[in-house]
């Protein structure tokens, strides 16, 4: 399979804080990855290195074989950067034609501004428009050029409930139709619904990497809490689907990724617990918990 990006052991550090520690990743062409992690995880560091915006300290980046610069200039690679600045005073028609004429094949105008919903605004002046507006523009610029690889830091920030579901059904196309996505967010549900892949960042570290259902198994679930006065942790371990035991005097919390399974056996085997309650971990705590995160 070929790799629309390849990091090998990549660092980076800013004055003392390690944002990135010997990162190494693989993403195939025609993946679609979402990168998560609580803030300051290192996903824009990671992303704009993998664009040649930043350079690592030590480590090599790939694109499609070559290094970031030069795929970004091949025109293989799109962009949606938070926050990226605007011309302000050019319409959106005008921004788009430019930026697709920096291509050597970019979509038609038209097209990239159907896609991103801002065909209505083409005659706006950026100046104009509101800040869930600009952020469907930066989104027609980052897929002006028709690229084999799109990047996108949290591209729904700012949209309302529409254009994010616009925006997500445009990007699963270009990923059925064979290209590469790569997003950052901080909200699993986006990674759940859009993504094949997510990769787990904490402290500059990719704690995991695997299928959405996967992860989701790792950090979803179900806790169960009772009082049992002798708890005995071996026996609570072996319970079916327990991940996690935590006892605190007789209250007992396991964290389960099968609850019935688990319920069950706790019923039938343990006849001395009390006070059985059960809440759903809700994913993003449970990912919170999971990446150290405090946000
Ligand atoms: P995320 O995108 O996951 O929120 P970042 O990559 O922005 O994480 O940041 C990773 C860490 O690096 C954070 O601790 C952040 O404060 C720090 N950092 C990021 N950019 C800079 C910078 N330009 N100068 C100094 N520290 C930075």
């Amino acid at each position: 399979m070929t790799k629309a990006l390849e990091l090998r052991s990549v660092s980076k550090q800013y004055g003392q804080t390690r944002a990135l520690d010997q990162v190494d990743l693989d993403i195939g062409e025609g993946e679609a990855v979402a990168v998560l992690g609580p803030n300051g995880a290192g996903k824009s560091t990671m992303l704009s290195i993998a664009l040649g915006l930043r350079a690592a300290d030590t480590g090599t980046t790939k694109v499609f074989g070559s290094s970031p610069v030069e795929a970004l200039k091949a025109g293989h690679v799109g962009v949606l950067l938070q926050e990226a600045g605007l011309l302000e005073d050019v319409r959106v028609s005008e921004l788009v034609e430019a930026v697709a004429g920096m291509y050597a094949k970019p979509l038609p105008a038209v097209q990239t501004m159907r896609a991103a919903g801002v065909e209505q605004l083409a005659g706006k002046r950026i100046g104009q428009l509101s800040g869930g507006q600009r952020q469907r523009v930066r989104f027609a610029l980052a897929l002006a050029g028709d690229p084999k690889l799109l990047v996108l830091d949290e591209p729904t920030v700012g949209l309302d409930v529409d254009s994010r579901r616009s925006l997500w059904q445009h990007v699963r196309e270009r990923v059925e139709a064979g290209s590469t996505v790569v997003f950052a967010t901080h909200y699993l549900t986006e990674a759940d619904d859009y993504a094949d892949r997510v990769v787990l960042l904490s402290e500059g570290r990719i704690v995991a990497d695997g299928p959405v259902e996967q992860i989701k198994a790792l950090v979803g679930g179900l806790e169960v809490r009772f009082t049992w006065k002798d708890a005995d942790p071996g026996r609570l371990e072996s319970l079916p689907g327990v991940r996690q035991v935590h006892i605190d005097g007789p209250a007992v919390t396991l964290r389960t990724n099968d609850s019935d399974a688990t319920l069950r056996a706790l019923f039938l085997d343990l006849h001395e617990i009390k006070d059985v309650r059960t809440t759903a971990t809700d994913l993003e705590s449970a990912f919170v918990s999971l990446t150290g995160g405090n946000d």
